[in-house]
């Protein structure tokens, strides 16, 4: 890790201490981009609120965050926070200086020191004004002349260099960096629409949200607690999840259904092989409820084909037919293992894995249809009262305070 702070010989010439944010995807959207860097931008300063001293414009297809001094030990934490954030591909972080020659070099030769240890290098100059006297190659050369000179005992390496020193001439300054980490990807929170997720306290929907998050929807959480036949266990552990999604800022609301009661009204009214087919239901039709109040346009679960009986292609299609939005299930095709490691990296797997009541281990018959078939189950699901069910479930629904 390089902490370019650490150096005086770095304070003496520098402007200022810089993160440079790269996107990718945000660049493709052609006419919407304006839209995406300013939401990006948007996210960024939301995200560093906190720090008093940072500054964040946009510049050259990058987004330049400016960090003022009393901050520049905190650079790397900053820096990571940046690379966590939907649409950030990569964040490079380096200093801003002068762009005269003098000046890069210094820079450059200062960079290269605090990089240690590392045997090769190569300068990758780019400039994003033409006004520049010397073009990109004949940067790369006299910086490279530079620092060849005065660092004898390192090879310029074209292929696979160790370090990669970067000169980017943008406006009226030169930006030197030679650290970057790579960023989650996607795009920015809020650029997409909202969604309405299931969401349990399992390993899989919580990562369906994440997902949705990154390609930049905004969430509204709806949980289904088994109180007051179960604890209020889950709702805890939700409410744990959501911290973790904190800094990511896409979860937006986060709803709570007492849902016990109506569970044991269904398993009181359908044969026991159905059961799980009309939770489900019963909770799609709260989320179009939910989604329609809040404008939201579609809704996302955690299903992935044929992980539980539920999750059949049989099923999915009954449970389905009641939906009102599209139905997206961004793990539809993923392995259990990719959703663990998902979690992991996230950090809610810690928190899925602990043993919880909640409305799932409610009335779960001994052996679960896994083909349901509209013909029956819709006669069925017409005798019971949902719409009545449905009004209360919507005048009793508990939204929590956010993180
Ligand atoms: P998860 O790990 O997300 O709970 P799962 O593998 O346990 O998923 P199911 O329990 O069949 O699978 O749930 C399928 C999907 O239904 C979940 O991913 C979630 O979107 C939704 N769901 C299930 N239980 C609840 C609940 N209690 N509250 C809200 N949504 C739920
Ligand atoms: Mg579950």
């Amino acid at each position: 890790m390089i902490l370019l702070n650490s150096s005086e010989a770095i304070s003496r010439f520098v402007d200022s201490h810089i993160l440079l944010t790269h996107y990718h995807e945000v660049g493709l959207k052609g006419r919407n981009r304006a839209k995406f860097e300013r939401q990006l931008k948007q996210n960024i300063q939301a995200a560093l609120a906190g720090l008093e001293g940072i500054s964040v414009s946009r510049i050259s297809g990058r987004l330049l965050i400016e960090v003022e001094p009393h901050l520049t030990d905190d650079i790397n934490s900053i820096a990571a926070t940046v690379a966590s954030l939907p649409g950030v591909v990569r964040v490079s972080q380096g200093v801003s200086v002068a762009r005269d020659l003098d000046s890069i070099n210094s820079a450059a030769l200062a960079i290269l020191e605090q990089s240690e240890p590392f045997s090769s290098f190569k300068v990758a100059a780019r400039r994003a004004n033409t006004d520049y006297p010397l073009d990109s190659m004949q940067l790369n050369q006299r910086v490279g002349a530079y620092l060849s000179h005065n660092l004898p005992l390192k090879t310029v390496r074209m292929a696979d260099p160790d370090v990669k020193l970067h000169v980017e001439i943008i406006e009226g300054r030169a930006f030197v960096y030679a650290h970057t980490i790579k960023g989650i990807g996607g795009l920015p929170v809020g650029s997409s629409g909202a969604v309405v997720c299931l969401l349990s306290a399992g390993l899989d929907s919580p990562i369906a949200a994440w997902r949705m998050m990154r390609r930049g929807a905004t969430v509204l959480g709806l949980h289904f607690s088994g109180r007051p036949q179960t604890s209020a266990d889950s709702e805890h552990l939700v409410k744990q999840i959501a911290e973790v999604l904190k800094p990511i800022a896409g979860l937006t609301g986060l709803f709570v259904v007492p849902f016990g009661e109506y569970q044991r009204m269904i398993a009181a009214a359908v044969p026991a092989s159905l059961r799980i087919i009309f939770y489900r239901r019963l909770m799609f039709a709260v989320a179009n409820r939910l989604a329609a109040e809040q404008g939201a346009r579609a809704l996302v679960t955690g299903e992935s084909l044929g992980q539980v009986a539920s999750q059949t292609l049989e099923n999915i299609q009954v449970i389905d037919a009641v939906a009102k939005f599209p139905v997206l299930r961004p793990l539809i095709g993923s392995d259990k293992q990719e959703i663990i490691s998902e979690a992991l990296q996230l950090g809610t797997y810690e928190i899925s894995i602990q043993n919880h009541e909640d409305c799932c281990t409610l009335f779960m018959p001994r052996s679960p249809e896994t083909r349901a078939r509209l013909s029956i189950v819709d006669p069925i699901w017409n005798q019971l009262p949902i719409d009545d069910w449905l009004d209360v479930i919507m005048a009793d629904i508990e939204q929590l305070d956010l993180p």
